[in-house]
């Protein structure tokens, strides 16, 4: 099965896992010689265990079916509906067990419900877990069809929810029907019944299966062999605790908790991960899309985006703008003498000359095609403008660039335009600048000249 986002790297997972199943075996077996100790009947723990396990697994079914209604990969979906089955099954355990709600409990229940209940509960756990494993092997198709999806979605949901109350309500009005568990408190017949050893076989096979699945290096897999470790101390510890409220009853308690938590941390761990990794493509995408590849510098789209909100603040906020057009002089030549790789080293070792002869924040290069490039220099007007194109006409032709061994230059040429009145747009001003570059290059090339209109804006 593909793993949940399979670009993220599953080791983490796998470190996180082993810490918090080492955690759960080290405390089982610490408290295991105690587990028969007598405790008080604290009031509060089980509806706040039995509210806090509703909504771990209803969180968690949650997710997992969301995620099956985007991948569509069924084993998501049989996993939910194994935490589904839970939710029915312990909100009436909760409302049958002795002492929560009424002193016999809710219901009409017979002393004989909540016990049962304990065992459809963790018997019907692992069972759905291998049955999701089967249905993932067995089942032709692992991804089933975007037409299908809504009905295996109403399936996934309406199966469990239907058939866990009706094992429930079985349990709460049908115990009558069902062998005795629980004397007094006491799990003694339980745990010397075949029902103990078929929860705790279920439980260890299911376990088993898993953790030999989860060396596929699956998010999935490795955390549900968690929750089915958690599920099988929970079990154990029950079991041989032989009573109700004693120690290894509340640690099973904290241990079925547990069993409903993992999965739901590590889907939400994932979550996280997956929103930070996309934030990143995001803005290393975005900076794809605006930089030019060969120089860095910032690409045609970029300016042409930018030029606008430029000119535009600049207008609003009557202050000066100035615009460079930049062609490198006789550039066909030059490739043809040195070759186009040559040509290529001069125009990255021109656009980093460039980039470090401007100084301001606020001003911003960009390769317009070939060997042009334009920058835009805001707050600036025509003579500022004059000596910074001036400033990056020299720095460019003092600029030596190696190439096998020889040392080429090159000059540049620029024509500079300045905001001049309020219908002025971004193509106006390259067409200025540009005329004004024609200029440059009949003069002679390797100087700056000024597009001359009066600009009508003047600076406050
Ligand atoms: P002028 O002084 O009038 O600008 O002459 P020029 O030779 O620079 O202008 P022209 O437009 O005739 O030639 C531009 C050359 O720039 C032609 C083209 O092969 C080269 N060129 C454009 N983009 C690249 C590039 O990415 N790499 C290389 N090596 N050459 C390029
Ligand atoms: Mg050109
Ligand atoms: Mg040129």
């Amino acid at each position: 099965m593909p793993d949940i986002y399979p670009f993220l790297s599953q080791r983490p997972h796998k470190h996180a896992a082993v810490i918090v199943a080492l955690l759960l075996l080290t405390s089982a077996l610490v408290i295991s010689p105690f587990i028969s100790i007598p405790l008080p009947d604290i009031a509060p723990f089980l509806p706040v265990y039995g509210t806090a396990v509703v909504l771990l697994e209803s969180i968690t079914a949650y997710l997992l079916l969301s995620q099956f209604a985007s991948n569509r990969q069924v084993f998501a979906g049989f996993v939910a509906s194994a935490y589904l089955f839970l939710i029915p099954l312990v909100t009436v355990q909760l409302l049958v067990f002795p002492g929560v709600f009424a002193p016999k409990g809710l219901l009409n229940a017979g002393a004989q419900s909540a016990v049962w209940i304990w065992v459809f509960w963790h018997a019907s756990f692992p069972t759905l877990i291998l049955l999701a494993l089967m249905a993932q092997q067995k089942l032709t198709t692992q991804q089933v069809a975007p037409m299908q999806l809504k009905y295996w979605l109403w399936g996934f949901v309406l199966i469990p929810v239907l058939c866990s109350l009706a094992l429930a309500l079985f349990a709460t009005w049908g115990s009558h029907w069902l062998p005795i568990l629980i004397a007094k408190n006491s799990y003694k017949q339980l745990l010397h019944s075949p029902y103990a050893l078929l929860v705790w076989g279920l439980n260890a096979l299911a376990l088993v299966c898993m953790i030999r699945r989860a060396r596929s290096n699956n998010v999935l897999y490795t955390w549900l062999s968690v929750a089915l470790l958690a599920s099988l101390i929970d079990v154990t510890l029950t079991l041989f605790a032989g009573a109700r409220f004693s120690l290894g009853w509340y640690a099973a308690r904290i241990s079925s908790s547990v069993s409903s938590m993992v999965l739901l941390c590590a889907l939400l761990w994932e979550v996280n991960r997956l929103y930070v990794a996309t934030q990143r493509a995001n803005e290393s995408l975005y900076q794809q899309s605006v930089k030019d590849t060969l120089t860095g510098l910032f690409n045609r789209r970029y300016l042409e985006s930018q030029l606008a909100i430029h000119i535009d603040h600049a207008k609003r906020h009557k202050e000066p703008l100035c615009l460079l057009v930049l062609d490198v002089d006789h550039f066909k030549a030059f490739n043809d003498q040195h070759g186009h790789l040559a040509g290529d080293d001069c125009l990255v070792a021109v656009a980093k000359q460039l980039e470090q002869s401007l100084y301001r924040p606020a001003d911003f290069i960009a390769r317009y095609g070939g060997e042009e490039f334009v920058v835009v220099l805001p707050h600036t007007d025509a003579k500022d403008g004059m000596q910074i194109a001036e400033r990056l006409r020299l720095n460019v032709s003092a600029k030596k660039i190696e190439y096998q061994g020889q040392l080429l230059s090159v000059t540049i040429s620029i024509g500079c335009a300045v905001l001049r009145h309020s219908e002025e747009t971004a193509q106006s001003l390259l067409i200025a600048a540009d005329s004004a570059l024609y200029q440059a290059k009949a003069a002679g090339r390797n100087c700056v000249k000024v597009a001359v209109d009066e600009p009508d804006i003047t600076p406050t």
